[in-house]
This record gives C-alpha cells, sequence and structure tokens, in this order.
C-alpha cells in the first residue's frame, strides 16, 4: 500500500484528537504531505475506527490519487497552506473548546506565555468564510504566513509542522494557552509579554535544545 506508515501515522493521530479531548466527533483533520502527495482524514469517518487503508491521498492539486473514501472537506485549506509554505509537511485542525471561544471575542490571542514562542508567538484569528470554500483556505493560510499556527473566526484551530508529533503537539500548547487566557479574562485583563520578552524566550529555548543535544550523562 502507498504511504503505509505515513497513513497509519495520520489515522493514530486523528483518533489521538479524539481520546485526548481535542476534539469531538470527527471535527477535526490530520495531514501529512510526502513530496507532491497529501495523506489526510477522510470526511465524515469514524476516527475511532479509523486504519491506514481509510486515510485518502491527493496531489498537491487536489487530484485524487488513491482514495476509499472522500478526502476531508477541508482539504483544500491544507493543500494551500503546504502551497505556499514548503517548509511545512504536516497540519493538525480541530474545532477545541478553548480555541474556537476564543476565536468568537477577540482578533487575536495575544503573546500571554512564553510557550507561545513555538508558535510563533501571538496567534492570529482569520477571518470567517464557509468552512471547505477556497475562501477560508485563501484568508487562513494568509493569517498563518511566519507562524506555526492560526484560529479561524468562529471555526477552530489549525497548527503546523514539519513533523506531525510536533503540529499536534502544538495544537495541545494552542488549547491549552486559549484555557488559560479564558481564566484570566474572566477575572479580569491579562497581562501580555512584549516582543523583546518574547524573543529572549525564543534565545532560552534555542540554548536549551543545544544544552540537550550535547549532554553528556554522568
Ligand atoms: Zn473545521
Amino acid at each position: 500500500m502507498l504511504y503505509e506508515t505515513q497513513r497509519a501515522e495520520v489515522a493514530e493521530k486523528a483518533l489521538g484528537l479524539l481520546t485526548s479531548g481535542l476534539i469531538v466527533n470527527t471535527s477535526g483533520n490530520v495531514s501529512l504531505r510526502i513530496g507532491e502527495h497529501v495523506v489526510i482524514t477522510p470526511s465524515g469517518r469514524d476516527y475511532r475506527t479509523l486504519n491506514s487503508g481509510d486515510i485518502a491521498i491527493v496531489n498537491l492539486k487536489g487530484d485524487l490519487i488513491e482514495a476509499e473514501f472522500l478526502p476531508s472537506s477541508e482539504t483544500p485549506l491544507h493543500l494551500a497552506i503546504y502551497e505556499s509554505n514548503p517548509d511545512v509537511t504536516a497540519i493538525v485542525h480541530t474545532h477545541s473548546v478553548d480555541a474556537t471561544a476564543i476565536s468568537t471575542l477577540l482578533d487575536q490571542l495575544p503573546a500571554i506565555h512564553y510557550q507561545m514562542v513555538d508558535l510563533g508567538g501571538a496567534v492570529p484569528i482569520a477571518p470567517y468564510r464557509t468552512f471547505g470554500s477556497k475562501e477560508l483556505a485563501d484568508v487562513t493560510s494568509k493569517a498563518l504566513q511566519g507562524r506555526s499556527a492560526v484560529i479561524m473566526k468562529n471555526h477552530g484551530a489549525l497548527t503546523t509542522a514539519d513533523s506531525l508529533e510536533k503540529a499536534f503537539s502544538r495544537c495541545v500548547t494552542l488549547e491549552w494557552c486559549a484555557k488559560v487566557y479564558l481564566r484570566a479574562m474572566s477575572i479580569g485583563s491579562p497581562s501580555t509579554l512584549s516582543d523583546d520578552q518574547m524573543h529572549l524566550a525564543k534565545e532560552q529555548f534555542e540554548s536549551f535544545q543545544k544544552k540537550r543535544a550535547t549532554f553528556k550523562p554522568t
């Protein structure tokens, strides 16, 4: 079977979205790019029973390469992001509760925690467009530029990375930040981090990354 390992990974992460509470039913989708091809969750299939053969393969133009079921309704969104971000090879999209709640209230999720360095800083909220439309793909991929997370107005959240593991973890971080922000807002006006503070946090992350890589057990 073509891309069996990658399709199995997509099916596993789709189930992971469900079991971790990031989505209910099938309200999210997952994809991986392999060269000119994209493997993506199918539309309206129960994620609890997905297997690798249920994951569709399309090319970057959206033509079907191999598919047992209709690919996700948000396939145009995934393809638009891959097209404008050559470094991105994995995308996770959810309707997670707190990010979606934030999407109805704000124009961006401000930098309220240093962990948002991993998302590219404050997370923009793309304008509302009909789900599955080219218009949604256009406004969302535009808002995402230079970042690895975007919130879609009255819709949900989306993260990108160079691996599915990382894109998934960014979705968890984004949802956690949205939760923190909503909780803080329920009591007062949350403070935010400046660009300088975020820049210093980024340098600190990079420094610890180097330390981990060169660490010698004693
Ligand atoms: Zn959606």
